[in-house]
């Protein structure tokens, strides 16, 4: 066994779990570290406290004096807590989050200090920009990016530092982050929707869309990882071959969480608790050492700003505990991989839940009304759906060989099908009075109050109901939630609009009451989008047969995904609802393709170093072994050592073909790459690294893996799947 494994798993077996004590409640620890409205409410003038709110509802403006007294309340505040630093804090398109501290101390005359932060310090603000992607926004445009004050997500604490989210933008104005094109979005759906609700209650003033996510992950002990190069640089295992015992027992799913991992979890809490994260749910998950955290739902600008703060002290906590945090989508083979279940509803501000079924039959039909509007929405723009969630890590769940599949498709369960069954056959035009009561009380007036407990719950759909919401679960477990939350209350947005415009068309030409060009309009919409609707299993290979048949998209890789992202109906959509213009569009085209090929670009170097440098020569020591073993057979038997030595002779065979092929291989890859670097154009580049590198990849792996099971485990230098999966 190499020093290096030998080591991680003596430390690793050494580990006690941390002591962890809870001297408060939850809730009383519960956004301690928040800066919350009603902190402000506290601390802040009622005029700076109303020009917060209505900056936060209605999108207005804050003038500079009220932004110096915010500033100042804000800074006190922080100062109380021992707060030394302030940074804006903001998500760039690498995916990760930013930020740069700035202290509150400042020098004044006469030597003296204080500690300043004024209005435009809470504002705006210019980080050097240069070194995030931009997709070539700024070489066209200006070199210059700044930050400035998003007043619908709070401002926080963590450590010692005070943290003010912004959006990040460059001096021509395009967004250079995932936030910007996300609250255009959620402001575009908000206002679709508000318009669609007046045909139901004329006091809804503003619907906001809600997004409660499900974060997926591995806890694996921090030695351990760094015994493996492969998890070091690229989060998941590149070789490795399977453990005797897999998950095939179904015995960690909602099983006892392991005492380390339960104290990780435990302080992770108490840290989310003061950041305001309503952390809920913990459990394990299939595959052993996976676990799942997922916390009260909450408007989705902020949801999403919490799942990437979260993401953040979840790797801080892991430190403390001994542990690497794996986001990765698949971070081992032939084991259940990780998504980002994105539960999605709208509601209004007088308190609706539009995506949950009511008490009356107005109410059903406007639950029903967003319902098919977002079936409608998904089977109209599939493919763009498809497009935000693409990246080269979820390559390894969606269209591979697990859950749920490249193909989008909606799933509702047996009762809401039914309902739109019956909905098909409406009448054309005027309703009669007969058929207007049989819709009331048999069909719009028996959708059950609440479906939560009768929806089926199909598990291998990418986007199902779920009773009062959505479940857009092909999200990937690393994924940044703001752009799939962008397409997809953009594409809400978009259908809500367009069904706006019909009926009041319906109503005004045909002179039919509001209900009735309702039901018309919904009637059209489920004969045009029935074929996105899939209630089967989304594994098969029969489901991606009969949705080839129904026309339905099934982009594979990332690359033929991502071009729906640029194609003129994307482009359009954006465009018109202001979410993003062509340049914003086609940047993040080209960011997202270039971290694809960087992603299987780094992949091939990490693993040629790892089948040439520590693969090759272990199985070359393994081999001389089994010739020094022959030549002594042969001292001991003479001629006749062939029969005594046959397995050895086999052995030393088989392992000089798998050395003979790596090495092959290796030097294939690598020219490969070189010929792929070459390529200027992103597209083909990026295509070159998905059909002649990637699938190298996992031809090198095969035979190290045999080698693995070939080689004495006392020589083998890499920590084996068993040991990272089941040491605790
Ligand atoms: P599961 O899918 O594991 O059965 P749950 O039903 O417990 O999960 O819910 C998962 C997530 O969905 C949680 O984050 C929860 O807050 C969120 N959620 C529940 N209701 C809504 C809603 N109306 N809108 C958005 N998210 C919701
Ligand atoms: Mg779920």
């Amino acid at each position: 066994m190499s020093t290096l494994r030998f080591f991680a798993l003596k430390e690793t077996l050494n580990r006690k779990p941390k002591k962890i004590v809870e001297e408060k409640r939850r809730s009383e620890l519960f956004g301690q570290n928040v800066y919350s409205l009603s902190k402000m409410r506290q601390t802040l003038t009622s005029d700076a406290f109303e020009s917060v709110t209505n900056a936060i509802e209605k999108g207005a403006k804050i003038d500079r004096n009220i932004a110096d007294q915010i500033a100042s309340g804000m800074k006190d505040w922080a100062l109380s807590k021992g707060v030394t630093h302030y940074t804006h804090w903001f998500q760039p398109l690498t995916g990760a989050t930013a930020e740069k501290h700035d202290a509150f101390f400042e020098t004044i005359e006469n030597n003296g200090a204080i500690e300043k932060f004024g209005g435009s310090q809470l504002v705006q603000q210019e980080p050097d920009a240069s070194s995030f992607p931009s997709g070539g926004i700024r070489n066209t445009f200006e070199a210059r990016g700044y930050t400035a004050w998003d007043p619908t997500s709070p401002a926080f604490i963590y450590g010692t530092t005070l943290c003010i989210p912004t959006v990040f933008v460059s001096y021509t104005g395009e967004a250079l982050d995932y936030k910007t094109p996300l609250l255009r979005a959620l402001q575009a759906v908000d206002s679709a929707a508000v318009a669609v609700c007046k045909y139901f209650d004329k006091n809804v003033r503003k619907v906001n869309a809600s997004l409660g996510w499900e974060q997926e992950y591995f806890l694996i002990d921090s030695a351990l990882v760094s015994s493996r190069p492969d998890i070091q640089l690229t989060g998941r295992t590149l070789l490795g071959h399977a453990p005797a015992k897999g998950q095939q027992l179904d015995d960690h799913y909602f099983g006892t969480i392991p005492n380390r991992a339960m104290a990780y979890m435990r302080d992770l809490e108490t840290e989310s608790m003061l950041l305001g994260i309503p952390v809920k749910t913990r459990h394990n998950e299939v595959a052993p050492n996976q676990f799942e955290l997922a916390p009260i739902y909450e408007e989705a600008n902020l949801a999403v700003d919490h799942n990437s703060l979260l993401m953040d002290v979840m790797d801080r906590v892991a430190e403390r505990h001994n542990f690497k945090v794996l986001f990765h989508e698949k971070p081992f083979k032939g084991i259940n991989g990780s998504g980002k279940h994105n539960n999605w509803s709208l509601s209004t501000d007088t308190g609706v839940n539009l995506l949950s079924p009511g008490k009356t039959p107005m109410s059903n039909l406007q639950f029903l009304t967003f319902f098919i509007n977002t079936i409608k929405a998904v089977y109209e723009y599939e493919e763009l759906l498809r497009a935000a969630i693409a990246s080269a890590s979820n390559d390894h769940r969606l269209g591979a060989n697990e859950a749920p599949p490249a193909i989008i498709s909606v799933f509702i369960g047996e009762q809401l099908t039914h309902v739109l069954n019956e909905l098909e056959n409406v009448t054309d035009g005027k309703l009669s009075p007969q058929e207007k009561t049989d819709l009331k009380l048999n069909v719009v007036g028996k959708i059950p109050e609440i479906l939560l407990d009768n929806t089926d719950r199909n598990r291998t759909s990418p986007f199902a109901f779920t009773g009062n919401k959505f479940e857009f679960r092909a999200v990937g477990s690393k994924a940044n939630c703001a752009n799939p939350m962008t397409v997809l209350n953009s594409i809400v947005a978009k259908q809500l609009m367009e069904f706006k415009v019909e009926v009041d068309k319906l109503i005004e030409k045909k002179d039919l009451k509001k209900d009735e060009a309702i039901f018309n309009v919904l009637r059209e919409y489920i004969k045009q989008s029935k074929n996105i609707l899939f209630e089967g299993n989304g594994y098969g290979e029969a489901w991606e047969k009969e949705a080839k048949k129904r026309g339905l998209s099934n982009n594979k890789t990332t690359p033929e995904a991502l071009k729906v992202k640029i194609s003129e109906k994307a482009l359009a959509l954006y465009k018109e609802l202001g979410v993003m213009n062509a340049i914003e569009v086609e940047a993040r085209y080209e960011i997202e393709m270039e971290d694809y090929i960087m992603r299987i670009q780094i992949e091939g170097r990490v693993l040629g170093d790892l089948a040439r440098n520590h693969i090759v020569p272990t199985a070359v020591k393994y081999q001389n072994i089994l010739i020094e073993n022959v030549k002594g057979l042969k001292e001991i038997y003479g001629d006749a050592f062939k029969k005594v030595a046959k397995a050895q002779l086999d052995l030393i065979e088989e392992i000089s073909t798998h050395i003979e092929t790596i090495n092959n291989m290796v030097t294939k890859m690598t020219n490969h790459r070189k010929k792929a670097n070459e390529i200027e154009e992103v597209e083909a580049k990026a295509n070159a690294y998905c059909t002649k590198i990637k699938p190298m990849l996992e031809e090198i792996r095969y035979h190290c893996d045999k080698l693995e099971l070939l080689v004495d485990d006392e020589l083998w230098p890499l920590t084996k799947y068993r040991e990272l999966l089941f040491t605790k």
